[in-house]
């Protein structure tokens, strides 16, 4: 056997997985706004959000946050972006809940939300818009789907939105160009923790 060690077998694999690399990468030139969908039970998904938020205005894009469902006033995400001059931060849930068990007026109220909503996608000067917690008022029929997706598909050419929260329907997943399901494996809480300030809040 000439090649003892596997060094060369190594190199050649190597090489070959970098040519298929290199042509997906040349295949992939298009630049255009995306449409992101993270969901699942797995923790992580509005906190990925934020993220792509600091990414965004790394790059001195400026970017439109609206949060559907308002769970907690005291989010750090929250402190630190409403400060953001490039951040236009809307708080939309407020009013519905869980236990409001009033369709009339959490329909209302995601509706006027949505309004709202549908200014940032109205807004070529935003690069990014997040609908944190969208998922929500669409799964419990609160906000029309196809209304949502008429106004998602007729955002400027460029602006990426994402869109986070449990049970995302088919039709939202559907029109998504990146999907993640976040897999929830372990969770602290089910061990007796509390929600940890810079980690769930
Ligand atoms: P995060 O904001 O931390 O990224 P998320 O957006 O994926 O979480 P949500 O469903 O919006 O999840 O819930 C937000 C809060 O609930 C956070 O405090 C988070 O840690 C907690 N949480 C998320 N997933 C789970 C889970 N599987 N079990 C228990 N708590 C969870
Ligand atoms: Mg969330």
């Amino acid at each position: 056997m000439d090649d003892p060690t596997g060094v060369d077998r190594h190199r050649t694999r190597m090489r070959r997985k970098k040519e298929v690399v290199d042509a997906k990468i040349a295949a992939a030139q298009a630049d255009r706004g995306v449409l992101l969908v993270l969901t699942g039970n797995g923790k992580g998904k509005s906190s990925s959000a934020f993220g792509m938020v600091a990414r965004a205005l790394g790059h001195g894009m400026k970017v439109g946050v609206a949060q559907f469902i308002k769970g907690r006033s005291d989010t750090g995400e929250e402190g630190f972006f409403r400060r953001h001059p490039g951040v236009h931060w809307h708080v939309l849930g407020e009013g519905f809940t869980w236990e409001t068990q009033n369709l009339a007026r959490d329909t209302e109220t995601a509706q006027r939300g949505w309004a709202v909503a549908r200014e940032l996608l109205r807004d070529p000067g935003l690069g990014l818009v997040v609908l944190d917690e969208l998922t929500y008022p669409l799964k419990y029929g609160w906000l029309d789907i196809e209304t949502a997706l008429a106004d998602l598909a007729a955002r400027p050419r460029m602006q990426h939105v994402v869109i986070t929260g449990r049970a995302a329907p088919a039709a939202l997943i559907a029109a998504a160009d990146t999907v993640t399901e976040l897999r929830d494996v372990k969770h602290a809480f089910r061990a007796g923790v509390r929600a940890q300030q810079g980690v769930d809040l």
